[in-house]
């Protein structure tokens, strides 16, 4: 149902689906939004106001960075009064670490905010765009019969599938089912109708005001965790300037070796002020330091336990709360909870 006055607000940051085939080198580039606006006709028989914004220039999503997420913060916020909802194009490549990082950013936000791109740029004739694009509007406008959003949440919409946006990660670079959300389920299957998946869709902020927020510290490292890893290169990550965090990749259900060595640089850096957060390797699952001894090493040693977080929002929920200042025992603590249904504590 689309109530009267709705309208959505349409922002184009670049990636595939926005890009053309350079005649010369046979590389995707940036075309500009009206052309994009001319290979989906279909977007004038939306009965409702569709108002675009382009970044200028277009972006390819691996150039994402906080500044742009401050702006399409600054976007939303600017018009959020304005608009039923939100609908962000955007690269694939970096497009969870953005939905992660604005579930972070806008707090109390109570309108949906759906990221979605494509495989194949607009213009070929096989693209996945099209759909993506068209289903992602519908979503955004979707209203209960009571007026409210269906959808309140930064989502990623892709393939038939509505995610969580600081749920999903993107796990193929050749099918048109590019993201998946492992851990928690899709809040949307887009069939010959839309399902929705109400219980799992937050619903808590409708009634709050959106306060966004623009402070980041981007003084973060991820480290994956290999077999042989040696300890010059745990201790050059640990010792680079500047660090407050490190995302730590580890296996299985949170697992890592129990080299002396390693527990000594980790407890080390803890004992710094260094915050390590645990995450696994693993697509799928939740970290459980309590469940190996492996695991149960790296606790004593002071690593927080990142649950089921994926990477990306590990990375950019440290970005935000350290760009907030809290002291380093509530951002341990917030760490191991969850602030924009970005985690299951078990
Ligand atoms: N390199 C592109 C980007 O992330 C890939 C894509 O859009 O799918 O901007």
């Amino acid at each position: 149902m689309t109530p009267e006055n709705t309208s959505v607000l349409l922002i184009y940051t670049g990636g595939t689906i926005g890009m053309i085939e350079n005649t010369e080198t046979g590389a995707l580039e940036n075309f500009n939004f009206e052309q994009l606006q001319k290979h989906v006709p279909e977007l004038q028989k939306f009965t409702f106001s569709i108002d675009t914004y382009q970044f200028d220039p277009p972006i390819d999503s691996s150039d994402m960075d906080p500044d742009a997420w401050r702006k399409l913060v600054h976007i939303i916020s600017d018009n959020y009064e304005q608009y039923t909802g939100f609908v962000i194009l955007h690269g694939t490549d970096t497009m969870a670490y953005t939905a992660s990082a604005l579930s972070f950013m806008l707090e109390g936000l109570g309108k949906p905010v759906i990221l979605t791109g494509s495989q194949l740029p607009i213009s070929v004739l096989r693209t996945d765009g099209k759909e993506n694009l068209l289903t992602s509007i519908e979503i955004a406008t979707a209203c209960h019969p009571n007026g409210r959003p269906v959808v309140p949440e930064v989502c990623i919409f892709f393939e038939n599938h509505l995610m969580r946006g600081n749920r999903t990660t993107k796990m193929n670079a050749e099918n048109f089912n590019a993201f998946r959300s492992f851990n928690y389920p899709v809040l949307a299957s887009a069939g010959i109708h839309i399902k929705y998946n109400n219980v799992q869709i937050h619903t808590d902020n409708i009634q709050q005001k959106l306060v966004p927020h623009y402070l980041l510290d981007t003084n973060i490292a991820v480290l994956k965790l290999f077999p042989g890893i040696q300890e010059n290169i745990v201790a050059a990550v640990l010792a680079a300037k500047g660090l407050r965090a490190l995302v730590l990749e580890t296996y299985g259900s949170g697992n890592a070796p129990r080299k002396e060595w390693f527990l000594r640089q980790l407890k080390d850096a803890c004992e710094r002020g260094i915050i390590i957060v645990n995450v696994t390797q693993c697509s799928a699952g939740t970290v459980e330091m309590e469940r190996y001894e492996t695991g149960y090493r790296l606790m004593q040693a002071g690593v927080v336990c990142g649950y089921d977080s994926t990477t990306e929002s590990a990375v950019t929920k440290l970005m935000f709360l350290l760009g907030h200042n809290y002291s380093l025992a509530e951002v341990r603590n917030r760490m191991s909870h969850p602030i924009a249904g970005e985690i299951t504590v078990s």
